[in-house]
């Protein structure tokens, strides 16, 4: 079973990337993000307790999002694999989701980072912001998802690196180039 972790902040390509590769090796994408937007979509007691914190780019609590991803990881038995895709965020997620792939001997295969420099990241948002003139509050939202994943989420990975499972790959450049080096971080 082939279970990968792809990491990067907001804007880096993760969704388009995460689609590549659940089209080459069968994967089942477990994007915790868009669970919650689900649930909120479905005005379910889940959505209606996490609306207002996605609303503000802030951190779903680790239990909620822990019990929620492991919900769905449970749907797909006979799956060949998965793509966590936004999660882990924390340390105790990682270790959270460690341990359960493990009471079903399981583990992650590979953790992938789509490596795109902040100020980089930041200054496209500055630009859209500029051309369209105006003060637009969903750029404010995601330059808090932003600061989030630079504060928070990155301290994950050397978890991973402890493990000799990180490996990273810069999210600049042709999207088709980037996929072909994801494939070979995974295949090799
Ligand atoms: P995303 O689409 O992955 O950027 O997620 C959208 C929002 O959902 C995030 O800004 C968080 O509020 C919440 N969220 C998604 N995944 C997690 C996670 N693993 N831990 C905590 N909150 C999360």
């Amino acid at each position: 079973m082939l279970n990968i972790v792809l990491f990067g902040p907001p804007g880096a390509g993760k969704g388009t990337q995460s689609e590549r590769l659940i089209e080459k090796f069968g994967l089942v994408h477990l994007s915790t993000g868009d669970m919650f937007r689900m649930h909120i979509n479905e005005n379910t007691e889940l959505g209606q307790k996490v609306k207002q914190i996605i609303a503000d780019g802030i951190l779903v609590d680790d239990s909620i999002t822990i019990a929620m991803l492991e919900f769905e990881i449970d749907k797909h038995p006979d799956s060949k694999g998965f793509i966590f895709d936004g999660f882990p965020r924390t340390v105790a997620q990682a270790e959270a989701l460690d341990k359960f792939l493990n009471e079903k001997n399981l583990n992650i295969s590979k953790v992938l980072q789509l490596d795109v420099d902040e100020n980089v990241i930041k200054e496209r948002i500055a630009l859209r912001q500029k051309v369209s003139g105006r003060a637009d509050d969903g750029a404010d939202k995601l330059l808090k998802r932003i600061d989030e994943y630079f504060n928070k989420t990155v301290h994950v990975l050397p978890y991973y690196i402890a493990q000799g499972k990180l490996t990273t790959i810069s999210g600049v450049g042709e999207i088709d180039a980037i996929s072909q080096k994801l494939f070979s971080a995974i295949e090799n």
